[in-house]
C-alpha cells in the first residue's frame, strides 16, 4: 500500500505563531493566564496547553484579572475594549494574515462599499471582522445566495482566510452582475489554498483520503468536503484511534492531510497507526 501524506499537513504559520507565543507566555506567567476561547479548534492541542496552566474562558467577563491570549483569528471590537477597560494584559496572537482582512474590511467601509464577506456567519474570525464595522455588511457562503441578494450600487469582496478559493471565485464572478461598482481583495490565505490544492491532487490518485483535525475546526470540515467531492471515501478522524481498518482494507492507495490547527504529533500518530495496520495486513 502506498501512503501520499500533503507537504502541507498540519500548523499553518499563524496557528503556530499562536502556540507558541502560549506556550512562551506559560513560561513567564504561570498564574492568570487565559485565552479567550479555545486557542485553536483542536481540543488535543487546547489540553496540552492547559496542562501548562494556559486556562480557557469563553467571555472577557470571566476573566478575572491576569492576561488574556488574543487567538489567531482575532477578537470583535467590543470584546477588545472589554479587556481595554478591565485592564487586562493582552498578548495579540491574532495572524497577521486575518488582521490584513480586517483592514480592508474597514478600508472598503471608509470608502463608502457595502462589505461582502466570503465565509460563515457564525464562525469567530468573520464575527470579529463584521463588528470592526457598523453597518452595510453582509456575509454570504453560497453563489446563490448573492444571486437573490443586491442590488448594490458600490461592493467590496473579501473572504474568510480558510474558505474555499473556488466558492470565492464564484462569489466574485456572480457578483459582478449584481453591482454597478465591484471591489475586490482576496483575503483567502496562501497557506489554505496550497492546502486544498494539494489535498486535490491527492485525493485525483487514491482510493480512500484521510482528513485529520478538529471536529469543531471549519478549515478541517473545509477540506475534508472538499477532498470528498472527487474521492467519496473520505473520511474525516481527529485522533488515530478513530481510524477504522475497514477503511484501508484492499486499498493500494491511500491519503492523509491535516487542517491548520492540527499538531504534527496527531498527523504522526496517524502515520504510524496507517502503517502498522497496513504491517499487519502483509
Ligand atoms: S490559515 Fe492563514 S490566516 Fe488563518 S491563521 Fe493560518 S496562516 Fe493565518
Amino acid at each position: 500500500m502506498k501512503l501520499l501524506v500533503a507537504k502541507s499537513a498540519g500548523f499553518c504559520f499563524g496557528v503556530k505563531r499562536a502556540i507558541d507565543m502560549a506556550i512562551e507566555a506559560a513560561k513567564k506567567y504561570p498564574k492568570n493566564l487565559y485565552t479567550l476561547g479555545p486557542l485553536i479548534h483542536n481540543p488535543q492541542a487546547v489540553k496540552f496547553l492547559e496542562q501548562l496552566g494556559v486556562k480557557v474562558k469563553n467571555r472577557i467577563e470571566n476573566i478575572p484579572k491576569g492576561k488574556v491570549i488574543f487567538r489567531s483569528h482575532g477578537v470583535s471590537l467590543k470584546d477588545l475594549e472589554k479587556a481595554r477597560e478591565k485592564r487586562l494584559h493582552i498578548i495579540d496572537a491574532t495572524c497577521p494574515i486575518v488582521k490584513k482582512a480586517q483592514f480592508f474590511a474597514k478600508y472598503l467601509y471608509r470608502h463608502g462599499y457595502t462589505v461582502l464577506i466570503v465565509g460563515d456567519p457564525h464562525h469567530p474570525e468573520v464575527e470579529a471582522i463584521q463588528s470592526y464595522i457598523k453597518d452595510r455588511v453582509e456575509v454570504v457562503g453560497d453563489v446563490e445566495l448573492v444571486q437573490r441578494s443586491g442590488p448594490w450600487e458600490k461592493l467590496g469582496i473579501i473572504a474568510q482566510t480558510t474558505q474555499s478559493f473556488n466558492l470565492f471565485k464564484g462569489i466574485v464572478t456572480a457578483s459582478l452582475e449584481k453591482a454597478k461598482e465591484v471591489r475586490v481583495f482576496n483575503t483567502v490565505c496562501h497557506a489554505t489554498m496550497i492546502r486544498q490544492k494539494e489535498a486535490v491532487e491527492i485525493a485525483k490518485q487514491v482510493e480512500c483520503m484521510i482528513v485529520i483535525g478538529g471536529y469543531n475546526s471549519g478549515n478541517t470540515q473545509r477540506l475534508a468536503a472538499i477532498c470528498r467531492e472527487i474521492q467519496p471515501h473520505t473520511h474525516h478522524i481527529e485522533t488515530a484511534q478513530e481510524l477504522n481498518p475497514r477503511w484501508l482494507s484492499r486499498r493500494e492507495k491511500i491519503g492523509l492531510t491535516a487542517g491548520a490547527s492540527t499538531p504534527l504529533w496527531i498527523i504522526k500518530e496517524v502515520e504510524g497507526r496507517i502503517r502498522d495496520l497496513e504491517g499487519s495486513r502483509n
